[in-house]
């Protein structure tokens, strides 16, 4: 069952899958096993447009379409088995939108060109090791002193730490502006990972790299401020929503990949003296969980659509809010099953790094959770369904 794309969008799919085939595929498990991006393959990453693919032409990207960059993401989810690119490129792209969108002039002439051209990433350091889900209880504070800005804080589980040291580039950081306003008194601004008094270290993970990151009156100057202060809850409400289709789509890759693997595993494996996909046991199995994972892949690109059409102007935002948390939702739970019972197929060997599966299961495991749990998505659905007055929570998700 395929989604309803454009004969250029299909062009588009195939001529990233060749790309892929050609330079991530063959380097997926090294990367994961290094835990490093290599700086020559983000940079051939860079030419080939990927990492500036939702970016306006003025600062270098591709202006794509929100369909064709969901094509990208799914692909790279595929060939990435380490999942350490696709995170990369995803945020740099939607975190990089909102600042095309939001942020001052001299900003975006700084910053977005480098993403463009794979001399930065840039991502969100929202999580504190106090608040999570609950991202307006963040006690980040940002204040405006002597004609800067001033950031103290520390975040905690945060993607591209690493990767920002490595290949250029930050975050922007949520913080309080104005904590008196309580969960509207927010911030979002943008700290270069190699400022004065930012520290970071790595977390030891299951899955794609995490960092910790402590600003210590860290100085940025004021147009490092994307949007106004005390409305910085808007913008991550708004990154939320663009950015939960993309990781439902980063789910998608890594799932169907699997269960296409393990489709093919279950033909050679015998068992009681026949091949395991004789079972009807495992052949229910698959057949369910490709039915989920082809509806959730349909979902997901249904969203990219509404996306689409807000970015061109028309459109609900609630809708497209609901959209991009049910397809989160519903990627987060088919997806999860369907990688732990294909992991299961291969027995014993499905745990071991010598094969493959163990790969999507630590993706999928991190995408689950990366921008809002399932729990979180369902408060949303909940709040955008029954209304903000009957949500469950005050602030968050
Ligand atoms: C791979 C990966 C990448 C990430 N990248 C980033 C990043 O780049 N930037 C960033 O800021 N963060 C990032 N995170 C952190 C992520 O956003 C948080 O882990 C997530 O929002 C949950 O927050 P928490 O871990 O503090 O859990 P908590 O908020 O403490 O929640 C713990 C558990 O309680 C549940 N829960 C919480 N509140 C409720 C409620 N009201 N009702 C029911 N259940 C509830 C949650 O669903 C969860 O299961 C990343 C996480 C992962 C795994």
């Amino acid at each position: 069952m395929e989604p309803p794309l454009t004969e250029e969008q299909e062009l588009y799919r195939k001529a990233v899958r060749e790309f892929l085939t050609k330079t991530v595929e063959p380097r997926s498990r090294e990367i994961f096993g290094r835990r490093k991006i290599p700086v020559e393959l983000w940079k051939s990453l860079a030419d080939f447009g990927l990492t500036g693919l939702l970016l306006p032409a003025e600062y270098g990207g591709s202006n794509s379409d929100f369909p064709s960059f969901l094509i990208a993401v799914e692909e790279l989810s595929r060939a990435d088995r380490s999942g350490f690119l696709t995170v990369c490129v995803l945020l740099s792209n939607t975190e990089g939108l909102i600042v095309a969108e939001h942020g001052r002039e001299e900003l975006k002439e700084a910053l977005l060109p480098s993403i463009a051209k794979g001399k930065a990433v840039l991502g969100l350091a929202s999580t504190e090791p106090g608040c999570g889900t609950d991202f307006t209880a963040v006690r980040t504070r940002i204040r405006k002193e002597g004609g800067e800005y001033v950031v103290t804080g520390e975040k905690q589980c945060i993607s591209l730490v690493a990767e920002a040291r490595e290949l250029g580039g930050g975050h922007l950081v949520t913080g309080k502006t104005s904590p008196e306003l309580g969960p509207r008194g927010m911030g979002l601004i943008y700290v270069p990972i190699a400022e004065r008094g930012v520290e970071s270290s790595e977390l030891d993970t299951l899955g794609p790299s995490l960092g910790r990151i402590r600003y210590e009156e860290v100085r940025v100057p004021l147009h490092h401020l994307v949007g106004e202060e005390n409305r910085g809850v808007y913008l991550i409400q708004e990154g939320f929503v663009i950015t939960r289709v993309a990781v439902a789509m980063s789910l998608v890759g890594p799932t169907l990949r699997l269960l296409e693997e393990g489709a093919e595993y279950l033909k050679q494996r015998s068992s009681f003296g026949r091949p395991l996909a004789k079972f009807q046991g495992v052949q229910f199995q698959l057949a369910e969980h490709r039915a989920r994972v082809d509806a959730v892949r349909l979902l997901t690109y249904r969203a990219g659509e509404m996306v689409e059409g807000l970015r061109r102007g028309g459109g609900n935002p609630s809708r497209v809010a609901l959209a991009a948390s049910e397809a989160k939702l519903l990627a987060s739970v088919d997806c999860l099953k369907a990688v732990t019972d294909a992991t299961m197929w291969y027995g014993a060997m499905g745990l071991t790094t010598e094969l493959d599966a163990h790969l999507a299961l630590r993706s999928v495991l991190g995408s689950c959770i990366a921008e809002g749990t399932v729990e979180a998505q369902k408060i949303a659905i909940g709040r955008l369904l029954l209304g903000r007055e009957f949500s469950s929570v005050r602030g968050g998700t």
